[in-house]
């Protein structure tokens, strides 16, 4: 990156675009000069595309028909730090660098001019007339103190037609006025008394705020020992040091619950950014952070993105929860990007969990990160009882999956008016559609995957692409009409049993697919929390962070489920998603109990969620990786190869497989390739290869070698996976 911060009009300057070209472009600085990192508007062709004035210009072409930046768009430069990190964080995953730009471009309307909207305030004069309606006018903008509405709030605040406002404006009662439509965020306070903290947490927090400058610190404590708590001082020391925080959070549905905890802290609620916030809410928040006019961002992983000036703190709560691994068009780990983004800019780093990852529980046993652990929970609630159900002794009828003990368990909670989880993660009725006669099974048209039941839909559905049909009649395969049937369960098949078992319980679903929007999905989750349900049968979606006090017992009913794949996570996960969802149970004055549905409770893992030995687990964990040289002993990068015919996407992943000098000299081996195993995915054919190296091989410089002079046939896509994290 070059010295220049400076480029007057005329000169040459190298603009990187959010379009799919594989350099730099030359233009000539506009009218008035621009600054290094400014967002301009460039023509492309007969178009205005977005980009990054990113250095001087390359030269080299004739300067009469070096056409001029259009525009210079009216938000704050491009911070250097943010220039590295795409950089970087483009090397890391090797996408290219327009594709990573579009990712720190997401904001609707962008190149916008600033725009206006009318607001009301209260005014000086008086009505004529006071009617009740008038009054309630009155009464809103008095109790909110002069703060500012729209006309469609004021009238909804009031409970009166924006036509009162209206005729209240005409006498200067009310006063309308136009203001910039974006405006800042209320100031959060961090000097607002916090809750009192235990000794523990005391010394959590110091070492969350200790040091200056770059840290990461793997903040581990069990479900409801008081982890958010302690990271949210952490939020108050970086707001005391007039820095902006960001807060990740797996789920959006999580949100609700931590805006209200953050509001009750700090007075006001932060900004959000994440998949269920409007458009123009979107806007507002990309240019205030921009302008540092929003001091603490909740979000979603795509939030690592934003203009932050004065970025000092940000927390991966959960960090372990794959779904910081986005898994479609660039493949990153926010986790891992949200190091990279905090080292560069001087950040702390506080990673959150009960049950951190194995990458991150070995960087932390490496010294490369701070461990701060919370052994207790807060108060009086105490770790939850786990025990073993052995479904091997329980006398259950086929099609029938809650055991006698779970069944009489649950009773005695209806009967003491205590909340019960059933968990289960599968979505959908029943995950298999099999026909009596012939014995096929329903699949998806255009997948190498069944069709899942989705009775609440009333149809079938593909859980790889989504796609959805009817529940035939007849058989596809055999066409004999009246025998298909579903086979083992999902979670509305779980609710089916549980009102058969349970005629008077309340009992709720809780699965993502089941609301229209995520903010039906919070509400639903509040009410329950409330004690709108006495069951509750729910996905993974319930093991994530959020708090049921009534809740005292939790049910798993496959406790197997995830131990069957071949995935190098399996054990991981399970021990992850087990431990987390038994924390649910319990979290205030009331014990709660963990019991897992299992037809192998000798099995290791099994053993160790059972007995709590977390270490012992993880240290075993970790020898079997150190073992087999795979992540974080090892490096690894999945490639998918995807194509509609089978045969020539075979062909190039042979001839990758024959051709992989650039990999040997690093002392990486190739393996495959082979079908994935999910080999048809839309109607394209997928063909995987692995690629182990070494830890410290310069993987990502061997992986651009290999696939360098590679002529990809136009029907064939190519994805490269830096550590994969699923292996379908
Ligand atoms: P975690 O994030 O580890 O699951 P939380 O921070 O959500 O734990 O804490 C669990 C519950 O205990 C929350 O309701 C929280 O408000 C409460 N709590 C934790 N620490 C304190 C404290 N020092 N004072 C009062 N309440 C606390
Ligand atoms: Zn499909």
């Amino acid at each position: 990156m070059s010295d220049k911060s400076y480029f007057e009009h005329g000169e040459l300057v190298g603009v990187l675009t959010t379009q799919p070209l594989d350099r730099v472009l030359d233009y000539k600085a506009p009218e008035g000069g621009c600054h290094l990192g400014a967002f301009v508007e460039v023509p492309l062709g007969p178009r205005k595309v977005i980009g990054v004035i990113w250095g001087p210009g390359a030269g080299g072409w004739d300067p009469a028909k070096t056409r001029s930046v259009s525009r210079v768009l009216d938000v704050a430069p491009m911070r250097e730090e943010m220039r590295a990190f795409l950089t970087k964080a483009a090397a890391y995953t090797l996408t290219p660098m327009p594709a990573m730009l579009r990712l720190a471009t997401r904001s609707p309307g962008l190149g916008d001019p600033p725009s206006m909207q009318k607001v009301y305030r209260l005014g000086d004069g008086a009505p004529d007339r006071v009617t009740p309606a008038r009054e309630k006018v009155l009464a809103a903008l008095e109790d909110f103190g002069g703060l500012a509405f729209t006309l469609k709030e004021l009238a909804e605040q009031a409970g009166v037609g924006p036509s009162v406002v209206k005729g209240l404006v005409k006498q200067g009662v009310v006063f309308e006025q136009d203001t910039p439509r974006d405006t800042p965020f209320p100031r959060l306070d961090p000097d607002l008394p916090s809750k009192e903290l235990t000794p523990d947490q005391v010394s959590a927090v110091a070492a969350l705020s200790g040091t200056n400058g770059y840290a990461t610190t793997l903040l581990k404590g069990v479900t409801g020992s008081g982890k958010t708590e302690v990271y949210l001082e952490a939020v108050a020391a970086c707001l005391k040091r007039g820095q902006q925080a960001l807060v990740l959070l797996p789920e959006i549905a999580l949100t609700a619950e931590f805006l209200t905890r953050v509001e009750a802290r700090f007075g006001a609620r932060p900004a959000e950014w994440h998949s269920g916030v409007t458009m123009t809410e979107r806007r507002r928040v990309w240019k205030m952070i921009g302008e540092g006019n929003a001091q603490l961002v909740v979000g979603a992983r795509s939030a690592l993105f934003l203009p932050y000036q004065n970025l000092g703190l940000v927390v991966v709560d959960e960090e372990h929860d794959s779904s910081y691994k986005q898994e479609d068009g660039v493949l990153y780990n926010a986790r891992d990007m949200a190091v990279l983004r905090a080292s560069l800019c001087g950040a702390k780093v506080v990673l959150a969990s009960a049950t951190p990852s194995l990458e991150s529980w070995a960087n932390a046993q490496a010294g490369k990160y701070t461990k701060v652990e919370l052994t207790s929970r807060f108060g009086e609630a105490q770790m939850p009882v786990m025990r073993a159900i052995d479904m091997r002794a329980e006398d259950l009828p086929s099609s029938r999956w809650v055991s006698p003990t779970l069944q009489r368990e649950i009773q005695a909670r209806l009967e003491k008016g205590e909340q019960s989880l059933i968990f289960l993660n599968r979505r959908g009725y029943a995950p298999v559609t099999l026909c009596r006669a012939c014995g096929a099974q329903i699949g998806c048209d255009d997948c190498d995957a069944r069709m899942v039941e989705h009775r609440f839909l009333k149809r079938l559905m593909c859980h790889q692409c989504g796609e959805t049909k009817p529940m035939p009649t007849v058989c596809p395969s055999c066409e004999v009409e009246g025998k298909l049937a579903p086979v083992g369960p999902g979670v509305e098949r779980m609710a089916e049993e549980a009102r058969a078992l349970f005629p008077d319980a309340r009992i709720e679903v809780l699965s993502s697919d089941l609301y229209g929007s995520a903010r039906a999905l919070k509400a639903h989750i509040e009410a329950i929390a409330a004690g709108a349900a006495d069951i509750i049968i729910g996905t993974q979606l319930v093991a994530k962070g959020h708090n049921f006090p009534l809740l005292t017992l939790v049910g798993v009913i496959d406790a197997d489920l995830g131990l069957q794949g071949s995935d190098l996570r399996a054990a991981e996960r399970t021990f992850q998603l087990m431990r987390q969802v038994a924390g649910r149970a319990g979290r205030a004055e009331k014990p709660g109990t963990a019991l897992l549905q299992t037809f192998q409770p000798e099995h290791p893992v099994i053993h160790a969620i059972l007995s709590g030995d977390e270490d012992g687990f993880w240290k075993a964990e970790a020898a079997e990786r150190e073992h087999a040289g795979v992540p974080p002993y090892g490096r690894m990068a999945g490639i998918v190869l995807s194509g509609p015919e089978v045969g020539p996407v075979f062909d190039l992943g042979n001839h990758l497989a024959r051709h992989d000098a650039p990999l040997r000299a690093i002392g990486a081996q190739v393996f495959g390739p082979a079908p994935a195993p999910i080999a048809r995915v839309r109607g394209r054919h997928r063909v995987r290869l692995l690629v182990k190296a070494p830890k410290g091989a310069p993987l990502q410089g061997a992986l651009a070698k290999w696939v360098a002079g590679l002529k990809i046939p136009n029907a064939i896509r190519l994805s490269i996976d830096i550590d994969p994290q699923s292996f379908y």
